[in-house]
C-alpha cells in the first residue's frame, strides 16, 4: 500500500493512530438512473424500506437520549419522525419514481428541492429556517439508499476511529462531546472557527482545512494524524507507526505529568496569583473544569444549549440549566455570555441566514433586536444569579447606544423579576466582550461603563485583519500576533488597570501556551480557555518571572515585523 502525507491547519494537539471512517455528504453523491418498467415495483419498495429504517433508526436515538439523560434534544428528534411521516417525503417521491422511472435517491433528491424552494419563498423566518430539518432527514433517508454507513457511528473501540468529513458544523461537533474519537480530519474550517474550538474542547488531535482529504483517503485506511503539526499519515510503514507510537506515548506521559500542577496554586515567580479559568459550551463540560482545578467559569457560551433543537429553551428550561452551572461551581465565578448566535453558529435563534452573516445580525445585535428572546434569557440568568457568583457577558458590543439598550433590557428584567418578588443577585456584575476593533481602541469608555471586560481574541483578530475566521482559504493570513491585534489587546488591559476593572482574554489566545507569557508581560492576570488547556497554561504561569517577561513583552509591542515578532515570542518562553 502506498504511503503518503497530507497537510491542513492543527486546531487541536496530540497524536492519534488509528482507522478512518469517511463521513458521507450524501446530497452530492445522487445521481440519476432509468427504472426499467419491470422493477418499478422494486424500486418503490426500496424506497419504503429506507423510510422504515431511518423511522427505526430515529426512535433509537430518542431512546438512547432519554437514557442518556439528553431529552433536550428530543424534541429535535421528534420533528424528524414527525417530517419522515409528510406526504411530501414519504408519497411524493413514489409518484415520481412510478411516473418518471427515476431511482428513489433521485425521487427524494427533486422532492426536496422542491421543498427548499417552497421553503425559500416563504416569509416567516421561523418556518423558513425550518429546511434544515427537512434536509437532514432526507439527507438520512438517502444515506441509507445508497447504502453508506449510518452517521451515528456506534464502534466498540471508538478511540481508534478518525473520522474524516467534508465539514463539520459546530452542532454537529456538539455531538461528538457524547464520544470519544480518536481524532477528526476536515477538509474544510479555520483554525479559530467554532468547529475548531469544539474540537479542542474534546481534546482530542484535529486537523482542520485538509484539502481533498475525502478524496485521498478511503474509508478504512490507517491513519496518524499528528495534531501538533497539521499532518495526516496514510497508511504508514512500520517505522514510521512505530516512531509515532513512540510519539504518542511521550505525549501521553507529558500529559499525565501535567496532573501533578493540578492543585499547585497559579502563581508567577514574583507571587502573583493569576486565575486560570474555564471555557464551556454545555453543563456536561463542568466535569473537565473540575477534572482541570479551573478558578471558575470565564466564559460559558449559551448559544449552544440552542444548537440541535427546532424550538428555542423557554425561561424555565434556561434557568435550571445556569442554576445548576452554578451551583456546582459554589463560590467560585460563573460567566454567563447571552446568546451569541449568528455567523457560524446557526441557532433556531436565527431568522433571516442572509444577514446573518459575521458582520451581520449577530450575538448582541441579534439580541436587541429580539428583546423578548434576550428578555428571556436575561430573566433565567438573573433568577439563576441567587444560587452562586453568577456574571453577566455581553458579546460583540460595538457601540455604547447598544451596551445601554442592554443595561435597560437587564433592568426591566429586574424589575419584572422584583414584581414577582423572585430573588436574584441585585448586584450581578455586567461585562462585555471586547471583540470588535472599535471597542477596543475605545476600551477607556467601556472600562468605565462596564463591571469588566473579556477579550474575545477570535473575533478581534478576524475583525481587525478583516480574515473570516472559517474561511481555509484565508487560514494562513489570520495572525494573533498582528502588531494591529497586539496593540489592541494591550490598550484593553490598559484601560481595565486605568478604571479598576478585571480584564480577561476567553479567546483562544489564551489556552495557547506559547503566548501566556507574553500577555502575562502585558499584565494580563484572568485567562479563561478550555479545560483542557488550563494545566499547561498554568504550567507557564509557574515558570514565569515578571521583570523578565514585561520587558520582552514590551520589546514585543514595539515590534512590527512579523517574523521579528516570532523571533521574540521564541526568546520569550526560553
Ligand atoms: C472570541 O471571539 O474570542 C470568543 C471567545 O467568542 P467566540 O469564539 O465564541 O466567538
Ligand atoms: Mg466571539
Amino acid at each position: 500500500m502506498v504511503s503518503f502525507n497530507i497537510h491542513g491547519v492543527p486546531v487541536s494537539n496530540g497524536i492519534a493512530i488509528g482507522t478512518s471512517h469517511l463521513i458521507s455528504n450524501a446530497l452530492l453523491e445522487v445521481v440519476r438512473y432509468d427504472i426499467k418498467d419491470t422493477k418499478i415495483d422494486l424500486e418503490i419498495k426500496r424506497f419504503k424500506k429506507a423510510l422504515a429504517k431511518v423511522k427505526n433508526e430515529l426512535n433509537r436515538i430518542k431512546k438512547q437520549l432519554l437514557v442518556d439523560s439528553n431529552s433536550q434534544f428530543v424534541p429535535f428528534i421528534d420533528t424528524h419522525l414527525m417530517l419522515l411521516c409528510d406526504k411530501n417525503i414519504s408519497d411524493e417521491p413514489i409518484h415520481s419514481i412510478k411516473n418518471e422511472r427515476c431511482n428513489a435517491e433521485w425521487a427524494i433528491k427533486i422532492q426536496l428541492d422542491l421543498i427548499i424552494e417552497r421553503f425559500n419563498e416563504i416569509e416567516d423566518p421561523y418556518i423558513k429556517e425550518r429546511k434544515h430539518d427537512v434536509v437532514q432527514v432526507v439527507e438520512r433517508v438517502i444515506k441509507v439508499l445508497l447504502g453508506h454507513q449510518r452517521q451515528r457511528i456506534n464502534f466498540k473501540n471508538e478511540s481508534s476511529i478518525i473520522l474524516v468529513a467534508q465539514d463539520i458544523s459546530p452542532a454537529d461537533t456538539l455531538q461528538f462531546k457524547n464520544h470519544k474519537y480518536g481524532a477528526f480530519i476536515t477538509e474544510m474550517g479555520g483554525a479559530n472557527s467554532h468547529t475548531a474550538i469544539l474540537a479542542r474542547s474534546l481534546n482530542i488531535p484535529s486537523i482542520v482545512a485538509v484539502r481533498n482529504a475525502k478524496k485521498l483517503i478511503k474509508n478504512n485506511d490507517t491513519l496518524i494524524v499528528d495534531g501538533n503539526q497539521g499532518i495526516v499519515i496514510i497508511n504508514p510503514s512500520f517505522a514510521i507507526l512505530d516512531e509515532y507510537q513512540y510519539k504518542q506515548n511521550l505525549w501521553k506521559i507529558e500529559q499525565k505529568k501535567l496532573i501533578k500542577i493540578r492543585n499547585v496554586r497559579c502563581k508567577t515567580l514574583g507571587n502573583e496569583t493569576i486565575s486560570l479559568h474555564a471555557n464551556i459550551e454545555i453543563p456536561e463540560d463542568i466535569k473537565y473544569v473540575k477534572e482541570n482545578n479551573a478558578d471558575g467559569i470565564g466564559l460559558f457560551r449559551t448559544e449552544f444549549l440552542f444548537m440541535n433543537r427546532p424550538a428555542l429553551p423557554d425561561e424555565e428550561e434556561q434557568f435550571r440549566i445556569y442554576k445548576s452551572v452554578a451551583k456546582s461551581m459554589g463560590n467560585l465565578p460563573v460567566v454567563i455570555r447571552t446568546l451569541d448566535s449568528g455567523a457560524d453558529k446557526n441557532t433556531a435563534a436565527d431568522n433571516n441566514k442572509k444577514s446573518n452573516s459575521a458582520l451581520g445580525l449577530r450575538a448582541i445585535r441579534l439580541c436587541l433586536s429580539e428583546p423578548h428572546l434576550f428578555t428571556t434569557q436575561l430573566k433565567a440568568i438573573l433568577r439563576a444569579s441567587a444560587f452562586g457568583n453568577i456574571k453577566i457577558l455581553i458579546p460583540m458590543l460595538s457601540s455604547l447606544q447598544e451596551l445601554r439598550q442592554t443595561k435597560m433590557l437587564i433592568e426591566r428584567a429586574k424589575q419584572s423579576l422584583k414584581n414577582s418578588k423572585i430573588k436574584f443577585n441585585d448586584k450581578i456584575l455586567v461585562g462585555g466582550m471586547i471583540e470588535v476593533p472599535a471597542v477596543a481602541i475605545n476600551a477607556d469608555i467601556f472600562a468605565n461603563e462596564l463591571d469588566f471586560l473579556s477579550i474575545g481574541t477570535n473575533d478581534l483578530v478576524q475583525y481587525t485583519l478583516a480574515i473570516d475566521r472559517t474561511d481555509d482559504s484565508v487560514s494562513h493570513l489570520y495572525n494573533s500576533l498582528h502588531s494591529a491585534v497586539l496593540s489592541l489587546i494591550d490598550n484593553t488591559i490598559k484601560a481595565g488597570k486605568k478604571y479598576n476593572k478585571e480584564v480577561a482574554i476567553c479567546g483562544e489566545m489564551a489556552g495557547d501556551p506559547k503566548l501566556t507569557k507574553l500577555l502575562l508581560g502585558m499584565g494580563l492576570t484572568h485567562f479563561s480557555m478550555h479545560p483542557a488547556s488550563i494545566l499547561i497554561v498554568k504550567k507557564q504561569v509557574l515558570g514565569s518571572d515578571p521583570k523578565k517577561i514585561k520587558i520582552k513583552a514590551n520589546k514585543i509591542l514595539r515590534s512590527i515585523e512579523p517574523d521579528n515578532i516570532e523571533n521574540l515570542i521564541q526568546d520569550i518562553n526560553k
